[in-house]
C-alpha cells in the first residue's frame, strides 16, 4: 500500500495550483478562468483538450496505444455564492463567490493525475479527464451530456471524488448501490386577492394560506410516508408582501425536497401539487406548482466500485477503506453520468476537524490531494492495464 511516488513528489506545486483556485472561484458556468487554467495545464504535459463541452466544461484526452478501452475521470469546477469568512492568504478575491465544496481541490486532483499519467503513460487505451461545470444545482452534468459527452468520448466506466469532512485525510469511502440522494427545488405561488391591510374581508389574504399549506406540507413525511423509506421536505424560502397596510396579492413558498428514489419524488411532487392547490382553493385561492428535478440519486454500480474500493486500499491499506454505509441526503449531478456508464463515486477524507461543505469557513485540504491524484493515477492503470 502507498501513495503514487512521482504525485508525492508533486505536493507543494498541486497545494500552489489548489490555492491559486481557490482565491478564484467562480459560479456554475462562469469557469472561464479555471477552464483557462486546466486547459493550459492539459496541453503542456500534451494531453488532447477539448472546450466548450457543457459550455464551460472541458474534457482532456490521453490515448496510449490502439485498445478500445476508456475510462473516464470526473471533477466538479464550479464556486458558490458564498462570501468566504476565512483569515488566510487564499481567501476568495471574488466577492460572493466562494469554494465552499472543496471543487478547488477536485480540480487539483484530477490535474495531478493527468500530469503524471502524461509523463508515465503505464497504461494501454483512453483516459477521460472530465472537468465539469456547474455542479452546485445549475445542471452541469446534464449540460455535458447534451453535448455529446459519450458519444464524442465513450467510456466504459466512470469514477469521480468528493471530500468528506470528519472523514480522516488519508481514508476512503467506496460503497456501492444508493449513494446520495434525489433532489429537488420547488417554488409554490399562490395566488390570492390584495386589498388594504385594515379590510382583509375585502381581500383573499395569501399569507395565513401559505402558513396553512407550510402546515399541511409537514403531514407529507410525518404522516404520508412509510417509516422504512427516507424523505426531506424544507420550506426554505417564503416571499409575501412590501407594506404595513397591504394585503399582498400573492406569495411564494419555495423549498427542496430529498429522496433516496426517484418513484418516492414524482409521489410527493403529486401530493405537494394536491395539497397546495386544495389548500388554497379551500380559501378561494389558487396555488401553482413548479417542481424542478436537478439531482436523481447517485447509484453506484457494484463491480465498478468493489475495483475502486481495491484501488483505495492499494493506496492507503484496506484498513482505511470504508465500503458499507448510509447513504447522505446530500445531492450530486454525477448521478447523471453514472446512470449511462457504470460509475462510481467515492468520498475521500478531508479531515475531522474540517469545517463542513457549504460553511463560509470551509477549505479543501491540501494534505488530500496526493491521495486523491493517486487514486485517479492508479485507477486508470488499473482500469487500462496492458492485457495483451
Ligand atoms: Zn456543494
Ligand atoms: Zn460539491
Amino acid at each position: 500500500m502507498e501513495l503514487v511516488a512521482d504525485i508525492q513528489a508533486m505536493q507543494a506545486e498541486l497545494a500552489a495550483w489548489r490555492k491559486d483556485i481557490h482565491a478564484h472561484p467562480e459560479l456554475g458556468f462562469e469557469e472561464n478562468r479555471t477552464a483557462d487554467f486546466v486547459a493550459q495545464k492539459l496541453q503542456s504535459w500534451g494531453v488532447q483538450v477539448h472546450r466548450g463541452i457543457g459550455k464551460t466544461g472541458l474534457v482532456g484526452v490521453l490515448r496510449q496505444g490502439n485498445q478500445p478501452r476508456a475510462i473516464g475521470l470526473r471533477a466538479d469546477m464550479d464556486a458558490l455564492p458564498i462570501v468566504e469568512q476565512n483569515p488566510f492568504d487564499h481567501c476568495s478575491v471574488h466577492q460572493g463567490a466562494m469554494h465552499a465544496c472543496g471543487h478547488d481541490g477536485h480540480t487539483v486532483m484530477l490535474l495531478a493525475a493527468a500530469k503524471y499519467l502524461a509523463q508515465t503513460r503505464n497504461f494501454q487505451g483512453q483516459v477521460n479527464f472530465i472537468f465539469q461545470p456547474a455542479e452546485e444545482g445549475l445542471g452541469g452534468a446534464k449540460a455535458m451530456l447534451e453535448d455529446g459527452l459519450f458519444e464524442q468520448f465513450p467510456c466504459d466506466r466512470i469514477y469521480a471524488m468528493h471530500n468528506g469532512p470528519g472523514l480522516p485525510v488519508g481514508k476512503f469511502a467506496a460503497v456501492p448501490g444508493v449513494r446520495t440522494a434525489a433532489g429537488t427545488f420547488f417554488d409554490i405561488d399562490i395566488q390570492g386577492k390584495g386589498g388594504h391591510g385594515a379590510f382583509p374581508h375585502l381581500t383573499i389574504d395569501p399569507i395565513p394560506i401559505a402558513a396553512q399549506v407550510i402546515g399541511a406540507l409537514q403531514m407529507l413525511v410525518s404522516r404520508a410516508t412509510s417509516p422504512n423509506e427516507s424523505v426531506v421536505l424544507s420550506i426554505t424560502m417564503m416571499h409575501a408582501g412590501d407594506a404595513y397596510n397591504v394585503i399582498p396579492d400573492s406569495a411564494r413558498l419555495s423549498g427542496t425536497v430529498r429522496t433516496f428514489c426517484l418513484r418516492k419524488m414524482h409521489e410527493i411532487e403529486q401530493q405537494v401539487r394536491d395539497l397546495a392547490q386544495s389548500t388554497a382553493a379551500g380559501f378561494g385561492a389558487s396555488a401553482s406548482l413548479d417542481f424542478q428535478i436537478p439531482f436523481h440519486p447517485v447509484i453506484n454500480d457494484e463491480a465498478t466500485t468493489a475495483f475502486a474500493g481495491d484501488v483505495c486500499a492499494s493506496i492507503a491499506g484496506e484498513g482505511n477503506v470504508h465500503r458499507a454505509g448510509a447513504p447522505g441526503t446530500g445531492s450530486e449531478d454525477f448521478s447523471f453520468m453514472a446512470e449511462q456508464v457504470p460509475g462510481c463515486y467515492l468520498i475521500i477524507g478531508n479531515g475531522e476537524h474540517s469545517s463542513a461543505l457549504h460553511n463560509p469557513g470551509y477549505d479543501f485540504n491540501d494534505d488530500a490531494l496526493v491521495y486523491g491524484g493517486s487514486f485517479f493515477a492508479r485507477v486508470a492503470e488499473r482500469e487500462l492495464a496492458d492485457a495483451g
